[in-house]
């Protein structure tokens, strides 16, 4: 007879033999003090500093938010009383909608309670509503939109990431009358590059196809108004389907898409993953609204953003750390191996206070493992000068190879072109 549990014991097992059993840190927050964090850790309380937060502009404690949310729960109480269908359209989350809809200039939003959960509804739903759909998907993109494709039913052809030649080509291999829907990224939160995205609309019109972009790591931090890449390249009115979260710049929880009114209809009429759960509480989205509302107006907190990671990506190249190259406000310094990784992690967090959580295998290629480190506009310079430090220490001790150790870049760009090293003083 089948012994239950030893299969999940066995399952456990695995991932600590390949190194890539996950440890969560027990932190907590502090209210007004961003990025400082309470560490609990073997019965000891101790502060240090959140260096790989995705709460990127520091929204999450910006009082213009935080007050939104708490006058809501006074007025409105904690939950959201039911599905959408029911109960639960919360004034709030009409206000959202329509912000969201005018931040992408599109003609309707809808709102999920998470980004993983828009992409998963919306691509699934999207292409089973089209007949015998084509889903062209770019070889990176992130777990929830290869859900949504695979829940989808529909054939997938992946395209080589952010090759628009080989789109191109599997485009042009491809029924002309057959429906196609091409879904990306804008930013890839794991090199921080940059697709081309006027290049993959021009192919969608050339063949036809519906686009759809995840601006997760993008949305409030690029554009004049944070809408984005889209937004600051003037495109935005060429993708079909905008898709972004509220739970990362905007400092909140939930996700959306943004597009016709018609599309955007159709998902909320069929998608399952929107219909059949409670929606979003109107605390959260009063709180994502005033975001919103306050990025759109102020571009001091991503001026303050881009200013700070080009101060970490100066003071790491500067001291010879390996910054693998990045065009965004993603610095991912290159470790190549799991274990010293949770080493160099665990060292960080031990001595010096400083967390930046190990990203192996297999959210990146094994031999590219990393530290993921996202600066925002409230880590000062004394934090970047702590940072540097730190990290050269630990380097040091764990005998990680620093960047004039590491082979010659032109090597490396033919083998893996995400491993090309920024250049020194870049
Ligand atoms: C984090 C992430 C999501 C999911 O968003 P959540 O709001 O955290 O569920 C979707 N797409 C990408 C590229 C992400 O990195």
């Amino acid at each position: 007879m089948i012994d239950y549990h030893s299969h999940f014991a066995s399952a456990i097992e695995a991932l600590h033999a390949e190194r890539r059993y996950r440890v969560f840190a027990d932190l907590e927050r502090i209210a007004g003090r961003f990025p400082a964090a309470v560490w609990r850790h073997e019965g000891q309380a101790r502060e240090i500093t959140v260096w790989c937060s995705n709460d990127y502009l520091g929204m999450g404690q910006h009082a213009a938010v935080v007050g939104a949310m708490t006058d809501a729960v006074a007025c409105m109480g904690s939950g959201a009383g039911g599905t959408r269908n029911i109960s639960g359209t919360s004034h709030p989350l009409v206000e959202l909608e329509a912000e969201l809809a005018d931040l992408h200039g599109k003609e309707a939003a809808l709102v999920f309670t998470s980004g993983f959960v828009s992409n998963d509804a919306s691509i699934s739903t999207i292409a089973k509503l089209l007949p015998d759909c084509l889903i062209l998907s770019d070889e990176l993109n992130h777990a929830s939109m290869i859900e949504g494709v695979r829940r989808s039913g529909c054939r997938k052809q992946v395209f080589r990431h952010n090759d628009v030649a080989h789109l191109e080509e599997l485009l042009k291999a491809a029924d002309p009358e057959r429906p196609k829907l091409i879904v990306f990224e804008s930013v890839y939160s794991m090199d921080g590059d940059v697709a081309p995205i006027a290049a993959i609309c021009d192919l969608a019109d050339q063949y036809n196809a519906m686009t759809y972009i995840d601006e997760v790591h993008a949305v409030g931090m690029y554009g004049p108004r944070g809408g984005g890449i889209t937004d600051r390249e003037g495109v935005a009115h060429r993708l079909d389907v905008i898709e972004g979260t509220l739970a990362k710049a905007f400092g909140v929880l939930g996700g959306y898409i943004a597009g016709s009114r018609a599309l955007v209809d159709a998902v909320r009429s069929y998608a399952p993953g929107f219909i059949f759960t409670t929606a979003l509480p109107p605390a959260l989205a009063a709180a994502a609204a005033a975001s919103i509302r306050h990025l759109k107006q102020s571009g001091v907190e991503r001026a303050g953003q881009q200013r700070q990671v080009a101060a970490v990506k100066g003071a790491l190249t500067g001291a010879d750390l390996p910054v693998m190259s990045s065009d965004t406000h993603i610095v991912p310094l290159l470790v190549g191996d799991p274990d010293l990784c949770k080493q160099a992690s665990d060292r960080l967090l031990d001595r010096h206070g400083i967390y930046i959580q190990p990203i192996n295998y297999p959210t990146v290629p094994r031999g590219t493992e990393r530290l993921r480190i996202t600066p925002t506009p409230l880590h000062d310079d004394a934090l970047v000068a702590a940072l540097r430090d730190a990290l050269v220490e630990t380097w040091t001790a764990l005998g990680i190879p620093f960047a004039s150790q590491r082979p010659a870049e032109t090597e490396r760009a033919e083998a893996a072109p995400a491993l090309v090293l920024a250049k020194a003083g870049g």
